[in-house]
């Protein structure tokens, strides 16, 4: 209905232009258009332009970047310097705290309650006899109502009258104070203690020991390692620990686990001994410190030695000949590991090597010597278990089978099917190494 000229007239009206202004409008949206023309051929000079700038900035934060790196590893070795000082400061800080602060870590969190809480099944008491008793399959709690039990089972605590609250009390404040180390921990606690039990039964030493000879057997093992901090005598030594200069480098960790043992001693609630006489306890007191000092490898020739010359003549009415013997268990029992079985005794070195590298990487930082059998990138596992097995642990275990035969079958068998186990491991690794070293040999003949 609308002619062309009707139509501009409209939207005149509708923009609010007057009739004579349209020319004008039709010349701006020219100009316009002429603009936005011009434009998106500059887009592609803006384009070079940008492409350029942005050379020159990654240029720059390239050489910013490396900077940035050398900032990061400056910071990084800085906070690890500083976390060395405070590893440092605390653990002095610690050693003082349980050692001469007012015991709080010595006294136990919780009450015991007087009725049992864990209820060992007739199978679990059964096996808890025997050397390879799976060690992995129980909870603190559970391994704490095993030791229990193994305290009851030796008629200790009829017999000598120990108050069996006072036990619980006592075990449990064991179990605070061990660490949660990857090795000497209360698991191993545990391990060494119920090894000790298996061999009462195994060797019958209810017959030849008095029941004082075997509370000072379990307790000693029971508290061997207590508050190990991780880190060998060598370390503490060459470190110039607080316990290295307290015990004037004379087997400062197993003096340190003594006197901590002594220490829950002195708290009556912890005291298992409350009902002996002085003259006794002067006595238990002897003996387990004697076993415990025993557990220092650094004497293990002289102790080994010592047994050797008794062995063949064995008196067990000499005093002299018992309290070696009795040196000579706790040792077997603190490195027994490889006696279980190979599912038992394998997550061990594991665990071992991990506390082993621990103290060589830290050793390294602060530049201390470090033992060979450490160092991670010497050991492997079967190379760490060969020599242990061949030169330490079955020559000590066959000594002892000369007084207890029975102890061939269960315990030194399985120590010498470990060696083998462990020299085949070793043999395919060294297989392995070989084709490795073949195979570089003839990729960098073909790359010359
Ligand atoms: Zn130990």
């Amino acid at each position: 209905f609308c002619s062309p000229c009707d139509i501009k007239e409209l939207f005149c009206t509708a923009t609010g232009l007057s009739r004579y202004n349209k020319e004008e409008l039709f010349q701006n949206v020219l100009t316009q258009v002429a603009e936005q023309f011009s434009r998106a051929f500059k887009i592609n000079e803006l384009k070079t332009e940008v492409t350029n700038r942005l050379a020159m900035l990654e240029k720059r934060v390239e050489l910013e970047g490396m900077k940035v790196v050398e900032i990061e590893k400056c910071r990084s070795d800085i906070k690890k310097l500083r976390e060395e000082m405070a590893s440092r400061n605390s653990s002095a800080f610690y050693l003082c705290s349980s050692f001469l602060d007012d015991n709080k870590k010595l006294t136990p969190r919780r009450d015991v309650p007087s009725y049992p809480k864990y209820m060992l099944s007739q199978q679990t008491i059964d096996a808890l006899r025997k050397p390879a008793f799976d060690v992995w399959l129980w909870e603190s709690n559970e391994m704490l109502s095993c030791l229990e039990h193994m305290y009851h089972d030796l008629g200790l605590v009829k017999d000598l009258n120990i108050n069996p609250i006072t036990l619980k009390r006592w075990l449990l404040c064991i179990h605070d104070n061990y660490r949660s180390n990857p090795f000497h921990n209360f698991r191993h606690c545990f391990c060494v203690t119920q090894m000790m039990y298996s061999m009462i039964y195994l060797c019958n030493l209810q017959e030849k020991f008095t029941q004082v000879d075997i509370l000072i057997l379990m307790t000693a093992a029971v508290c061997h390692d207590l508050d190990h901090p991780g880190y060998n005598n060598t370390y503490q030594i060459n470190a110039r620990t607080e316990l290295a200069v307290r015990y004037n480098d004379i087997s400062p960790l197993e003096n340190h686990h003594c006197a901590v043992a002594f220490q829950i001693f002195s708290q009556s609630d912890c005291n298992i001994f409350a009902n002996f006489d002085p003259e006794a306890f002067k006595q238990i007191r002897q003996g387990t410190i004697n076993l415990i000092l025993a557990t220092d490898m650094a004497r293990h020739g002289e102790i080994l030695d010592s047994f050797k010359q008794k062995v063949d003549y064995f008196d067990f009415t000499n005093e002299e000949h018992v309290t070696c013997l009795k040196m000579v268990l706790i040792k077997c029992c603190d490195i027994s590991n490889e006696v279980r079985p190979m599912e038992v005794a394998e997550p061990w070195v594991d665990c071992l090597l991990e506390e082993y590298f621990m103290q060589s990487d830290r050793e390294k930082a602060e530049g201390l010597p470090i033992a060979p059998f450490m160092d991670r990138e010497k050991v492997t596992k079967p190379t760490a278990q060969i020599g242990f097995i061949k030169f330490v642990l079955i020559p000590m275990f066959e000594t002892v089978m000369k007084l207890f035969p029975q102890i061939e079958e269960v315990m030194v068998q399985p120590l010498r099917e470990s060696r083998d186990r462990y020299e085949e491991l070793k043999q395919i690794d060294d297989a392995m190494n070989e084709k490795k070293k073949s195979e570089n040999l003839t990729m960098g003949g073909k790359k010359k």
